[in-house]
This record gives C-alpha cells, structure tokens and sequence, in this order.
C-alpha cells in the first residue's frame, strides 16, 4: 500500500518584487513527500532553502502553484486562516532552538498544549511522553540554561511535537552543535519520522546528516535536484562540497 502524502508543492513559484527588481526564489517545484519520509534540503546560500521553507510552513503564500498540507490546499487560504493550519498541522525546530529561558523542558512543551486549550494531567502526561520520547527523561524539570545545546534541541522536537502535527519542519537543526550531538539529533528527527509517523523535511549544511535522510535534495536556482544517490550524497569519505557547486 503506498504511503499518505503529507506535503505536496505542485508548480510552485516564488518571485520577490523590490521595485523594478524581479528574484524567482522558486522556480516551478513539485514535490511530494510521504509520511514516515525524512527529506533534507541542501544548496548554496541565496538558493531558496529558506523561502521553501516558509512556504512549507504555511508562513508565506507561493506567488503561483499548490501548497497541499495533509490534503488541505493551503495556497487558497488567506492569511487569516494560515495560523490555524500552523498550530495544527506543523511542528517548527530552529538552529536556535527558541526555548523559553524562564520555563522548565517540561512547561516549554505544555505551552504550546496550553495555546490550543489543552492543560492539566492530560497535557502533562502527553509532554513528558514527548520528553521521553526524545531521550530527555528525567531532566524535564531543568531549565535551558542547565541543559546542553543537543539537549535543548531534543525539548524543541518534543515541543515541535506537542500539538501532534503531521509534519516537522527543521532549519538547519544541528547548525548550532557539534558533529556527535548534531548526529544524534538527525537520529531524533529520524526516530521521530519512523516511529512517531510523522514527516521530517530538514534545511542543512551539514554534510555529516545526509546519510540519515531518506532523500537528498539539492536547491539552486530556484528548482531541485534529487542528489540521493550521487556519490558521498551518503556520507561517503569525501562528500562533495555544498558550496562548491
Ligand atoms: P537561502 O535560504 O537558500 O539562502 P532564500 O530563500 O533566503 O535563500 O533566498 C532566495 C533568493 O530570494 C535570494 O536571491 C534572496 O536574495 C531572495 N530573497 C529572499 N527573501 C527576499 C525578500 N523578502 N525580498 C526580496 N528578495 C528576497
Ligand atoms: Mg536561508
């Protein structure tokens, strides 16, 4: 039986408009990615990873195309209605991590619980759930400052995870660690696609993750190549340069 589509960009467009000054971000992508898929996105810098991403998220309309998220057709919504297809659809982890420094691990994931109406025993059995899950029981009381960066991006999956979206979007996740945390937490994402059931698209420059995704695509000018199968695409001894191309 194939799998659910999650995420499904059908002819997307992006171009910025600054005065006379047109820039197609996007240049006619499609791509559609399947539940249980770990998808990471490389390229140069200015290829438009992150204005994918953005649209991905539901954050900002395509200039042309269908954005589909879990069968909703997000490019027909107006702005208004973008929020609510966010807090339910997708979960967001960032290079900084954007925890709460005054919350405990455990209360950073019962926040975002908390935003959609869901407190008390059940959304504190759900969020240490969640910590656990990640590797991160038994330090659910300490606060940011008392937990290491890999730790940190663990509670930010876990909270990624709070609302139980269907797809995790990731930018540059390991960007901020060491080679041995940052492998550990492409295994997280990896779990968390596998296990979990959800979908993983990942922005990186990180060669050392590649070999953990189940696809690898390169962005440059605006359009995708899938480079899965190139050679080093796999993290053999000489990967090719990001950005040497
Ligand atoms: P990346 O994340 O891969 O570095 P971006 O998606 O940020 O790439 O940018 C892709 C292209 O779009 C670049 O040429 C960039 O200058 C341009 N761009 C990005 N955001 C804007 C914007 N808000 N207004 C105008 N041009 C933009
Ligand atoms: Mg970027």
């Amino acid at each position: 039986m194939s799998k659910r589509i999650v995420l499904e960009f059908d002819h997307v467009t992006k171009v910025y408009t600054t005065g006379e000054l047109s820039v197609h971000a996007l240049n006619d992508i499609s791509l559609a990615v399947e539940e249980q898929e770990v998808v990471v996105v490389m390229g140069p810098s200015g290829a438009g990873k992150t204005t994918f991403l953005t649209i991905a998220g539901a954050l900002m309309s395509p200039t042309s195309g269908r954005v589909i998220i879990s069968g909703t057709d997000i490019s027909v919504l107006n702005e208004g209605q973008l929020p609510a297809v966010r807090q339910k659809m997708i979960g967001f982890v960032f290079q900084s991590f954007n925890l709460f420094e005054s919350l405990t691990a455990l209360q950073n994931v019962e926040l975002v619980m908390a935003t959609r109406g869901i407190t008390g025993e059940g959304a504190r059995e759900r969020a240490l759930a969640l910590l656990s899950a990640v590797g991160m029981e038994g330090r659910q009381h300490n606060v940011p400052k008392k937990l290491s960066g890999g730790e940190k991006q663990r509670v930010a999956i876990a909270r990624a995870l709070a609302n139980n979206p269907d797809l995790v979007l990731a930018d540059e996740p390991t960007a901020n660690l060491d080679s041995k945390r940052g492998r550990e937490i492409m295994e997280v994402l990896r779990m968390v696609a596998k296990e979990l059931g959800k979908t993983v698209v990942a922005v990186t420059h990180d060669l050392r993750v590649r070999e953990l995704a189940d696809r690898v695509l390169w962005l440059e000018d605006g359009s995708f190549r899938d480079i899965s199968d190139e050679p080093g695409a796999r993290g053999g001894d000489h990967p090719p340069d990001p950005m040497a191309q």
